[in-house]
């Protein structure tokens, strides 16, 4: 087994650090403070070819997992919030489009999306269900030459900025409940669409937004995959893009833990610097193994992926394992700053909010356990 990171994605990993520093860093308080992301950062990392996807002959091709867990993890590191957005485009948005959109579809609007031209999202949870997708309520009406939509998503990341989104509704109302839902892909801006920004505490400044159609017409080419499949469609989705989000949590423990361990190498108390305790050295060295132990899963996961081999249980592995990992690391990391980690706009601050919502988006620590559960008893049967 190779461990070495291949050169040409090591090359575009200090790439990608670099304008990290240039077009992020700098302008990253105001975003943080206005709780939104300019377009300009879209488009400019698209131009990068920095979206995991590119397009060939017109079909959307999906590049490197590895590489995509590398650039999410660097970019976690810094910001989760920023990170969840460029997923969130990335993952859940153009993923939809990429497996189920028809050839025209990805060249109409997965072509300017790659470019960061048009920003992307996914809206299927609603206040009704999250977890239980195949329970949403939003509906689908048959009309003449397309769909009517009727409903509200409840919490959609990037909903506020996003020009296209991919919907889940029921269009089968009678079939039995795996077979009731569609997906569809939506204009965003079309008659019938309302947008409310939610007012959040975690993944700033990412946007969260409910989305409420009313009448919303869907032409007929616009429905993703096939009718009736919308519920495998987006399991789907979710298991692809439960890699990335592992990669993202674990960017969001590797970044409160390097500002911890530099705290931990100044400040003094009762004349020792913090690393001098013995005790504090050997937490250092626990929740650095445990963060490896979460690096490797992450990377066996991108491992199948690139090879296009089943890794249903190997996405819900990493996403747990780094939810888990991230939840004691950060907080400890939090902890190491004293009081000054309470304060909003101290940088350790956002760090255990932030896998809070890792723990949420694309299926809960409790749905993991069950993806696991299934495919270890696969073993048994
Ligand atoms: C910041 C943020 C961003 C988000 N972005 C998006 C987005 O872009 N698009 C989108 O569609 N959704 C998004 N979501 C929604 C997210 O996917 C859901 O919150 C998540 O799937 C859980 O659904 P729920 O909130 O309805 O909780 P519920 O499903 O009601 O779960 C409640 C509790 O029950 C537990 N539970 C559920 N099922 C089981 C079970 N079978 N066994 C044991 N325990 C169980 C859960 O683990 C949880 O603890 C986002 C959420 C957050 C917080």
């Amino acid at each position: 087994m190779d461990f070495a990171i291949p050169a040409e994605i090591a090359e575009e990993l200090d790439k990608f650090k670099a304008f990290i520093k240039t077009d992020i860093i700098p302008d990253l308080p105001n975003w943080c403070q206005k709780g939104a992301l300019p377009r300009t950062l879209f488009e400019k990392m698209g131009k990068q070819g920095w979206y995991g996807w590119t397009s060939e002959n017109g079909n959307l091709v999906r590049k490197s997992a590895l590489k995509e867990s590398l650039l999410a993890e660097a970019l976690a590191r810094l910001s989760p919030g920023v990170a969840i957005a460029v997923l969130a485009h990335i993952d859940l948005g153009l993923m939809g489009l990429g497996l189920f959109g028809s050839k025209e579809l990805q060249q109409t609007y997965g072509i300017p999306a790659v470019a960061g031209e048009a920003i992307m999202c996914l809206g299927n949870t609603e206040n009704i269900a999250g977890s239980d997708v195949a329970g949403i309520g939003m509906t689908a009406e048959k009309v003449d030459g397309g769909w009517k939509l009727n409903g509200t998503k409840a919490y959609v990341t990037n909903g506020l900025i996003a020009d296209w989104g991919i919907i889940t509704a029921v269009s089968d109302p009678g079939a039995e409940r795996k077979k009731r839902l569609s997906m569809y892909l939506v204009d965003l801006n079309a008659d019938g669409i309302k947008r409310k920004k939610l007012n959040k505490q975690v993944w700033i400044p990412s946007d969260l937004t409910r989305l409420s159609f009313k009448d919303v017409f869907v032409a007929d080419d616009h429905l993703l995959g096939r009718r009736g499949r919308g519920l495998h469609q987006v399991l789907e989705i979710f298991t692809n893009s439960r890699v990335p989000i592992a990669a993202l949590t674990l960017g969001s423990a590797v970044g409160a833990f390097d500002l911890a361990v530099k705290h931990m190498q100044q400040r003094k108390i009762f004349g020792k610097h913090i690393l001098d305790f013995q005790a504090k050295a050997y937490e250092l060295s626990d929740f650095y193994a445990k963060m490896e132990a979460a690096r490797l899963t992450l990377y066996k996961a991108c491992w199948l992926v690139d090879r296009g081999v089943d890794f249903r249980g190997a996405s819900s592995l990493a996403k747990y394992l780094s939810v888990e990992v991230a939840r004691e690391v950060t907080l400890w990391a939090a902890d190491i700053f004293g009081a000054a980690s309470v304060i909003q706009e101290h940088p350790i601050h956002k760090f255990p909010m932030d896998v809070w919502g890792s723990a949420l988006g694309e299926g809960t620590q409790d749905v993991q356990k069950l993806i696991i559960f299934r495919e270890v008893m696969k073993k048994y049967n």
